[in-house]
């Protein structure tokens, strides 16, 4: 359950975390402004629920039967805005996020950059610490790449987006990029969530390769009740039996997760297929299954890219997908802005 405290004195919620721990609730406190927001999670049976209404300082009680509490549409039957410099997910607009797997180069990033935001790409992705399978694989060009990053977004006009690995270059991260992706290899690491729920910056949370959609929202919860409520969910792809495509893109997710959660929720057809020819189709698929937005990889060279290049669009194949989207968004009742528009929502 969920318990609201307007403007609670520092006895009254001690009253209240005593009560709690009596019945055997573990109890999380997040401050919203005036308000004391506690999430207390365990065996509903002893969840007295007019009990804690009635004691002072407690405004309401939610009961929440699903361990994932401050994510859960329960918690907030409409669906939360997920703001990045002019981007707004999770509103009437789907976002398109492109971007090359690896920040390479200035001139590949810039390239890059011009060329997706033209086709109507509103944030520029770029990794700069990259989780890679094999040690030997290039591994980023972790704090020159996020120099090179912020200046080319900048330069065009797009807010960034890019991987942090690590809760010790979180700081860095943060100090660079307009919003803080955590991959699929790191959806379960508790220490960089609990890092990232510290700082004020929006959070792409990534589902983890091998992770139950209830496990990815109790991820997402870890960094809700660190304080930090502005997370995007990105489904990319389920390790599954099936070895004709890198991953075996989960598109029930989305509708799933819009149901269970109020957060935004967009895919990555790139990662969630692994073939550059499949992201079209994929693309159109989340989108038509709800999908608040897309990432996709793109890259000026995909046969020289040093990750990733497999699964990239040329900047030409990603201006014919775009134009097909936007056809697509219209169809669906969801529109579809260009790079630096406002959503005035
Ligand atoms: C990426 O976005 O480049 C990436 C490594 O993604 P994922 O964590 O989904 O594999
Ligand atoms: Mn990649």
């Amino acid at each position: 359950m969920i318990i609201l405290m307007n403007a609670p004195t520092g006895e009254q919620l001690n009253r209240l975390l005593e009560k709690l721990q009596q019945h055997g609730l573990a109890a999380q406190i997040l401050q919203q402004g005036e308000n004391t927001i506690v999430s207390a999670a365990g065996d509903a049976h002893h969840c007295h629920i007019d009990l804690y209404e009635r004691m002072t300082g407690v405004d309401r009680v939610i009961p929440i039967l699903t361990p994932f509490k401050l994510v859960s549409r329960e918690f907030c039957p409409q669906n939360t805005k997920v703001q990045v410099g002019n981007v707004v997910f999770g509103g009437e607009s789907v976002q398109i996020i492109a971007g090359p797997c690896a920040v390479e180069s200035y001139e590949q990033l810039y390239e890059t950059a011009v060329s997706v935001k033209k086709s109507g790409a509103v944030m520029l992705r770029g990794g700069t610490y990259k989780p890679r399978t094999s040690p030997y694989s290039f591994q980023g060009l972790e704090k020159e790449g996020l120099e090179i990053l912020q200046a080319v977004g900048q330069s065009v006009g797009l807010p960034v987006v890019s991987e942090v690995t690590d809760p010790r270059t979180v700081g860095i991260v943060a100090q660079y990029a307009d919003m803080l992706q955590i991959g699929a290899r790191n959806m379960q690491n508790f220490a960089l969530l609990k890092e990232i729920a510290t700082i004020n910056k929006p959070v792409l949370l990534k589902r983890g390769n091998s992770a139950t959609i209830e496990e990815w929202l109790m991820a997402a919860e870890y960094i809700a009740v660190g304080g930090n409520l502005q997370i995007v969910l990105c489904e990319r792809g389920i390790r599954t039996f099936e070895p004709s495509t890198r991953n075996t893109l989960d598109l029930n997710a989305v509708p799933v997760v819009k149901q269970l959660c109020h957060l935004p929720v967009i895919v990555d057809p790139s990662h969630g297929t692994g073939h550059w020819k499949l992201v079209g189709p994929m693309s159109k698929a989340a989108l038509a299954a709800g999908a608040d937005g897309l990432i996709i990889e793109v890259h000026p060279h995909p046969d020289e890219a040093l990750s990733d290049g497999a699964q990239s669009l040329t900047p030409v194949n990603f201006a014919q997908l775009m134009t097909e989207l936007r056809a697509l968004a219209d169809v669906l009742g969801r529109s579809m802005l260009m790079g630096g528009e406002t959503d005035h929502e």
